[in-house]
């Protein structure tokens, strides 16, 4: 019975507040879409706001207002799965147990909100200064926001080369359970460390760095305006603020391109924003539709590479840290894919290591999204460090299900997941190694310059972009340095490169070139001035 008033209420609500003479139902729509060719699923993509929920000859949209006429016009056959999405959201929520279960973290029964997963942060670095360290990212968002982000290690603070395993969600706005798992696996860890053997282990050999919520701005706005259209929907008021909860559904960021707010029920918000997961530098600009040159397109990939704040945040921290292994969260397709999409010259490793993880979730290991993607998170982490990259698009039901069916029903598995990655990130066998002793206050700096290959023909008329590794670390009181890292060559490059490694100590320095494989260790020995 509940269910009925608060689905015709919303109704109600939707319905007075449809603009007058508008065409077409104001409504959000999820459809399925029949393609027999990889160029019409280029061409839908490059029109639509794409799910990640798609299968063999079946693209899923997310259909904005306007969007059912330009798809008519189109002549694709099509089915409505969702007639009207935030209906369907408010009924399937009434219609969820929300109680209560035990977890890492706080016991919750809703999605967290922004501040929720700041001060959560804050508090667990204030609590446990030996074990968690905050991270401020130095670029704000778009909006003015401060990013965090924690790292977590036995001993956080020392400086040194442990291998690394950088976790983030939510590059897109509306994928809630993707920061969800990131929050509470940091939980997780913490509460763990000291009194499980392995997650000890882990934490004594390596280090994690998570950053729950990469594209800040984009999430705020998806989360708040969901609640503001729950609140109205429970106390009947008129939308405030936040019009009627299709923005709920926002995924991009929020870069404002046309300087002009417009009523998201007369025009797509999705003229707004880049997409943060096209902004990658690797194959960045292509046109196949592996992202798209339109303002309107959910795929929108920014002016140039690395256009946007947060990603250079996470460039950043993956050029100047030891970082051996990348998992970056999404939702949904409840898949697991990797770097090379399965063409990877790793795949050896990462086929297998990804169906392990896959197994523990109740997800398929396809290796890629089924569709041609460029400027992805994974692909350029992989391209350019040669770490191991996965992009889990996690769960079946939905962008941010009701949290019970989605998040409580599901972690147990992506805890299990998460610690296959991190016990892949700490084992030697999968990355290489750098070595050696010098005098104790002596600095190590590992440093390598390349060119990462855009799409041939991107916009910006360059066929590559100059990134430059520099990882700096001191020798240890006892005079050892070890640094976790890559291969020295590029995986997708046919020719040998090298590091260069610096030793500095006082006014001097001394230089090496570095050669190591996966698997190998580079042993410097002594080094003496
Ligand atoms: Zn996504």
């Amino acid at each position: 019975m509940k269910k009925i008033i608060i689905v015709s209420l919303l109704s109600a609500l939707l319905t007075a507040i449809a603009p007058a003479g508008s065409t077409g139902p104001e409504v959000l729509s999820l459809v399925r879409v029949q393609v027999t060719s990889e160029s019409q699923a280029a061409d839908l993509f490059s029109r639509f706001d794409e799910t990640h929920n798609h299968s063999d000859g079946e693209i899923e949209l997310l259909l904005w207002p306007g969007d059912l006429a330009e798809l008519d016009s189109l002549g694709y056959d099509y089915e409505v799965i969702v007639h009207d999405l935030v209906a369907r959201d408010a009924e399937t929520q009434a219609a969820s147990t929300s109680t209560s279960i035990e977890m890492p973290g706080p016991d919750r029964t809703t999605y967290r909100r922004l501040a929720d997963y700041n001060a959560e942060m804050q508090a667990l670095a204030k609590e446990n200064p030996g074990l968690v360290k905050l991270i401020e990212f130095p670029n704000l968002s778009l909006e003015g926001r401060s990013i965090f982000g924690v790292e977590i290690a036995a001993d956080v603070k020392s400086k040194d080369g442990r291998p690394t395993f950088y976790l983030d969600g939510v590059h897109h706005a509306r994928e809630w359970p993707a920061g969800e798992y990131v929050m509470i696996y940091i939980h997780y860890l913490v509460e763990n460390y000291g009194k499980d053997e392995e997650i000890t282990r882990l934490l004594n050999e390596g280090r994690l760095i998570a950053t729950p919520i990469v594209n800040v701005d984009g999430f705020d706005y998806s989360r708040e305006s969901a609640l503001s259209a729950e609140e109205n929907v429970a106390h009947q008021t008129e939308p405030t603020g936040y019009l009627n909860g299709f923005e709920g559904y926002w995924r991009k960021n929020r870069r404002s391109l046309t300087g002009v707010t417009v009523p998201l029920v007369q025009k797509n918000p999705d003229a707004y924003g880049v997409d943060p997961n096209r902004n990658y530098s690797y194959l960045w600009g292509d046109n196949q539709g592996g992202s798209s040159g339109s303002q309107f397109s959910a795929t929108y990939r920014g002016t140039a590479p690395w256009s946007e704040p947060e990603v250079v945040n996470v460039r950043d921290l993956i050029l100047s840290r030891t970082v051996t292994g990348v998992i970056t969260n999404h939702t949904y397709q409840a898949t697991v894919l990797r770097a090379g999409g399965g063409n990877a010259p790793d795949d050896d490793i990462l086929e297998p290591l990804g169906k392990r993880m896959a197994d523990e979730m109740g997800y398929e290991n396809t290796g890629n999204v089924g569709y041609p993607t460029t400027g992805t998170t994974d692909d350029w982490t992989y391209s350019v460090t040669g770490t191991l990259g996965f992009t889990i698009e996690h769960g079946s039901l939905g962008f941010h299900p009701p949290y019970a069916d989605s998040v409580q029903a599901d972690y147990k598995g992506v805890m299990r997941a998460f610690d296959i990655m991190f016990d892949a990130v700490v084992d030697p066998r999968y990355h290489s190694v750098v070595k050696g002793t010098a005098s104790p206050g002596a600095t190590v700096t590992l440093k390598k310059s390349f060119r990462t290959p855009l799409s041939p023909g991107n916009p910006t008329g360059e066929e590559a972009v100059a990134e430059k590794i520099s990882i700096k670390v001191p020798v240890a009181p006892d005079g050892s340095f070890e640094l976790h890292v890559g291969p020295s060559t590029r995986p997708h490059v046919n020719k040998a490169e090298s590091y260069t490694l610096v030793v500095k100590s006082g006014d001097k320095t001394k230089t090496f070139k570095v050669n190591v494989a996966r698997g190998r260790v580079a042993d410097l020995g002594r080094v003496t001035f």
